[in-house]
């Protein structure tokens, strides 16, 4: 839709999503959201399920709760376990309402502004919100409210919803802020507090995740399933792609205010993002992780003693193949738990120290053998290449790469902490290239047909593709307004935290 050979140069600029906020080679964030509507124990069950999304960001974790009277909030830098206690959430986040947010960030104080939930008090009261995703057209609307005479605390493209919903002269709420929401381009899955109201809302295509769970009389709200195991709710259903759902003590009411689509859920989730033990659109992560696996020893096989997940993003789809193949599947890399995700990290001579403290060879599983080595994505291809020295290193005699998604070729806008394209080692090298880079004996990633297949489709229907695959694809579903736009918006509180 949007591949236009115009389109295409444009994508040759640095990504403004994340140059304006974070700088160069600093990474977005990836978030996950939660909410609970009618329960004693709000806040503390919004810990919880934060805990469980803690994979979808690792850096700051915020609650806030409403008590009937007040809003109260905690905003961290940090793990939620490292932050919330018996203190801040019986002493302090009280009420029967909540919301919270797990997030990546750049590191240091100047983050702690863009901490979620973000708070502001509106002439109607308190409005808390949070955000998985990544808004399109951020940086242009915000450069219109500024020149209007908005003063932003933070440099989250979250923050320009509140001034929005702030501005609206409508009378009622969902009036208010529906006119809020569409004027706003992207992906977005936000969960809301107001003093009465939990609401929850997902984009018009449902690129990123919502669900709604119910725990008793209470009503709850998360990024995946697995948050709700964790508090004992029972999944009720996804939030439709434009969906707004708003949660009283009424009840629960939903609104369709965009015009009907078909989804175009991200289809990273399924590759990576999502925890294999939550259910997405019906299928198990973890079962469709196998089928990548499979689909992928139907592709590319290869002749070797055994096969080795990358763990833990390799592990699902290196069971997958190995079944399939009917080669042996062994722990040959082992990883320590306590470091960081790779991907994290600011600099990419940190990151590289970082492959190497996260794993470590399974020296009595790979000397003398021809080895597998399964990852469900290459990104700039850190990891790949540290890992197939780690092997040959570890004595192996033939190293075999093999990944579970198609070659990413483009940079993700819609809230995945992607590099500039120039940075992704797939848009720079074809596979031979790739190969040698790494120097692997052979390298193969699977069709984008394939992954389609893997996750129950006969194929990627073309015309409207079943998920939104832009970072194989180059399709971008969405326009790109900030991106295409012809001036470098540059405030200076953006660039201040450079
Ligand atoms: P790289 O080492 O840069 O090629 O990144 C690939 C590794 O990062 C793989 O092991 C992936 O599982 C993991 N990965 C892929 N996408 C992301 C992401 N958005 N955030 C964090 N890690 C990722």
């Amino acid at each position: 839709m949007h591949n236009t050979p115009k389109f295409k140069a444009l994508l040759a600029k640095p990504n403004p999503y994340v140059h304006a906020v974070n700088g160069p080679d600093r990474l977005k964030e990836e978030c996950g959201v939660f909410g609970i509507f009618g329960h004693q124990d709000a806040a503390a069950l919004t810990a919880l399920g934060l805990h469980a999304l803690q994979h979808r960001g690792q850096e700051a974790a915020g609650i806030v709760s409403f008590d009937g009277n007040q809003f109260q909030a905690e905003r961290r830098l940090g793990l939620v376990g490292d932050s919330f206690n018996k203190r801040n959430i019986i002493e302090r986040l009280s009420g029967t309402s909540a919301v919270g947010h797990v997030r990546y960030s750049t590191s240091g104080d100047t983050a702690m502004r863009n901490v979620q939930p973000l708070f502001a008090e509106h002439s109607r009261g308190g409005f808390a919100i949070c955000h998985n995703g990544n808004l399109t057209n951020a940086i242009t609307l915000r450069r219109d409210l500024v020149e209007d005479g908005a003063i932003f605390q933070s440099t989250s493209d979250t923050e320009v919803l509140l001034h929005l919903l702030a501005r609206s002269k409508k009378r009622k709420f969902i009036e208010r802020f529906t006119e809020a929401v569409l004027q706003i381009e992207g992906a977005f899955a936000f969960t809301c507090l107001t003093n009465k109201k939990l609401v929850g809302v997902r984009d018009p295509l449902g690129i990123r995740p919502l669900l709604l769970g119910r725990l008793g009389d209470s009503w709850v709200l998360a990024s995946e399933t697995c948050a709700f195991d964790i508090v004992g709710a029972e999944f009720v259903r996804e939030i439709e792609n434009g969906e707004i759902v708003v949660i009283t003590e009424n009840g629960i009411e939903s609104y369709h205010p965009y015009q009907k689509q078909a989804p175009r859920p991200c289809i990273f989730e399924y590759i990576y993002f999502a925890r294999p033990d939550s259910i997405a659109n019906g299928k198990s992560v973890y079962e469709v992780r196998k089928k990548m696996g499979e689909q992928l020893a139907i592709e590319a096989p290869a002749d070797a003693d055994v096969i080795i997940p990358i763990p833990d993003s390799g592990v699902p789809a290196a069971i997958g193949y190995a079944q399939k193949s009917g080669i042996p599947f062994e722990l040959g890399i082992i990883r320590n738990h306590y470091v960081g995700r790779t991907f994290i990290e600011p600099e990419q001579r940190i990151r590289q120290l970082g492959v190497k403290l996260k794993h470590s060879a399974n020296r009595s599983m790979v000397e003398g053998k021809s080895v597998v080595l399964i990852d469900d994505s290459i990104v700039r291809g850190t990891t790949s290449v540290k890992l197939v020295s780690m092997m040959y290193e570890a004595g192996a005699r033939q190293v075999h790469m093999r990944i579970s998604s198609p070659p990413i070729t483009h940079p993700d806008y819609y809230g995945i902490d992607t590099p500039d394209q120039e940075n992704l080692l797939a848009a720079k090298y074809d596979v031979e290239a790739m190969r040698k880079f790494m120097g692997a004996e052979s390298l193969a990633f699977i069709s984008v047909d394939g992954i389609y297949r893997a996750m129950g489709h006969e194929e990627r229907n073309n015309d409207h593709p079943q998920y939104t695959d832009h970072c194989f694809t180059g399709e971008y579903p969405t326009s790109l307004s900030d991106k295409t736009s012809e001036e470098e918006p540059r405030l200076s509180l953006l660039s201040e935290v450079l």
